[in-house]
């Protein structure tokens, strides 16, 4: 019998499966949307227009122009044109960019959001929100920003290249391994998380010797909803507090910046009875060597260096971190695990 806990679990609507793309405008009826907005990453813009066609008279207007971590003029801008286009709904493809900058609108009109992810990010499972303005990212949690109906369809990630799918991935893992950890993680988190870490492992094995491979894609979506929905419930901690320091402040890339800290938070931290079953899921004996062997082989950048991330920073942000965080992780520890992660070492 699992020890006494308490479990917050988020209700939303997912429809899974290779072509449901067709059914967008379905599930846009379901919630009786009839003046939809679609956000749309760039990439992404082939299947905006099949959805665009889809939704025949409940489109309303689109913006294809989507920048990572929310900047504020973005979200008043795009608040502006839900409004000028009377939107009473919102339809995101794309990665977590597309995603956030609809949850932006969601934020302060409480417009619904189907959203269509085209990465492994998992925003879309969670209720959290997150924008950038002065160089500095905030985010908060708000039931309005969880898009009420996800569609994932695989066929849309099979043009991921490689780079940005591994370093998705490690984001995806990011969720997983700190869903153990939390305060608030608790045997429904782990087990979701542990298995969305097996689910991601054998996707992105399988994506780099055929990035094309359906089931692959199948995996590492079903992979990424597992953990994005397990980070929503046990919430962030050590580890993405310091890479939203990071993004937020220096500009970083968000994944790639998860893929270099992962590593080195893991082998700090300790994850008494989860630490295990994330082993045994990754194929590994010592699950922060693993996880940094599995980026190497997949090409993610493991170097907070190769990021752009200046030496200078590097300090800056060891102390900001440590004067904002006195409880979470002492100085000493905390610059022993940004300098590693800077130097892309491999985890002792
Ligand atoms: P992203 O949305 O910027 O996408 C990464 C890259 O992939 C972009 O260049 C994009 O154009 C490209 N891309 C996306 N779909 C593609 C496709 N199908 N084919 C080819 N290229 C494609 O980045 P991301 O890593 O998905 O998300 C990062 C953002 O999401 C950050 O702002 C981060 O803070 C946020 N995020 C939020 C949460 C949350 O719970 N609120 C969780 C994770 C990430």
């Amino acid at each position: 019998m699992p020890e006494s806990f308490v479990h917050t679990g988020f209700s939303s609507r997912v429809v899974f499966g290779a072509g449901t793309l067709d059914q967008v405008a379905v599930e846009v009826e379901l919630l009786e949307i009839s003046r939809a907005l679609i956000i749309a990453t760039g990439s992404a813009r082939d299947s905006a227009d099949v959805v665009q066609l889809g939704l025949g008279d409940r489109f309303a207007g689109r913006i294809d122009e989507v920048r990572q971590h929310v900047p504020i003029e973005r979200a008043e801008a795009a608040r502006s044109k839900a409004e000028e286009i009377k939107a009473d709904g919102i339809v995101a493809i794309g990665g977590g960019s597309a995603i956030g900058l609809a949850k932006a609108i969601a934020l302060t009109s409480g417009l619904p959001i189907v959203a269509v992810p085209t990465t492994y990010a998992g925003s879309e499972m969670t209720p959290v929100w997150g924008q950038t303005a002065d160089g500095s990212k905030t985010t908060g949690t708000d039931l309005a920003v969880l898009p009420r109906t996800v569609v994932y369809d695989p066929v849309l990630s099979r043009g991921l290249p490689l780079a940005v799918t591994a370093a998705s991935v490690a984001n995806a893992l990011a969720h997983c391994v700190e869903a153990t950890w939390t305060v608030k993680a608790d045997p429904i988190t782990e087990v979701t998380a542990v298995e969305g870490a097996r689910a991601l492992r054998d996707g992105l094995l399988a994506v780099i010797e055929d990035l094309h491979d359906l089931d692959a894609r199948g995996n590492l979506l079903y992979g990424a909803s597992l953990a994005g929905s397990a980070l929503a419930s046990a919430g962030t901690g050590l580890h993405h507090k310091l890479c939203h320091l990071l993004g937020g402040t220096y500009g970083l890339p968000h994944a790639e910046t998860h893929a270099a800290v992962l590593p080195h938070a893991t082998a700090l931290k300790a994850v008494p009875r989860a630490r295990a079953r994330l082993e045994a899921a990754l194929q590994t004996d010592d699950l922060a060597t693993g996880l940094y062997d599995l980026f190497t082989t997949a090409g993610v950048p493991t170097s907070l260096h190769a990021l752009g991330l200046t030496e200078d920073q590097l300090k800056e942000a060891i102390h900001t971190f440590a004067e904002s965080n006195p409880t979470l992780i002492d100085e000493p520890a905390l610059t022993a695990l940004l300098t590693r992660a800077w130097a892309g070492e491999r985890p002792a």
